[in-house]
């Protein structure tokens, strides 16, 4: 999508720190970290947000959790704990209109969020 931020970081029109890629998904580091391990997982298919997942391109959601599963396995935070975060929407305080996952991980975390 034109005027998509994520959408220009997949393709490379505008810069990221890369973790992981795959043909329909990447995974980078946010620029903005509010914890030691702060990444995002989208899917490079332009998903507004979770009120867009439908039968049609829910089998991204799978796959998504199985790089979140593996990309904390390789950053080694899957024996300390994190925590996987979806914004949807005003309320939620969604900014990017891209569909994508936090990933906050490398310190206890605080709870709750709201
Ligand atoms: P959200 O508030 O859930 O929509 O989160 C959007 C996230 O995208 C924020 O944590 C931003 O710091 C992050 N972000 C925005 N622009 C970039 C960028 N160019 N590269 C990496 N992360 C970004
Ligand atoms: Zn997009």
């Amino acid at each position: 999508m034109d005027n998509c931020i994520f959408c220009k970081i997949i393709n490379g029109d505008i810069p990221s720190q890369k973790i992981y890629e795959d043909d329909k998904v990447l995974v980078f580091k946010d620029i903005n970290p509010e914890a030691p391990v702060h990444i995002l997982a989208i899917p490079k298919e332009h998903i507004e947000s979770v009120n867009e997942i439908n039968e049609e391109n829910s089998l991204i959601i799978n796959h998504i959790f199985l790089v979140i599963s593996k990309v904390t396995k390789d950053l080694g935070i899957d024996k300390t704990g994190y925590r996987i975060v979806n914004n949807c929407g005003k309320d939620g305080l969604q900014t990017v209109p891209h569909l994508h996952f936090h990933v906050f991980g490398g310190k206890t975390l605080k709870w709750p969020p709201v």
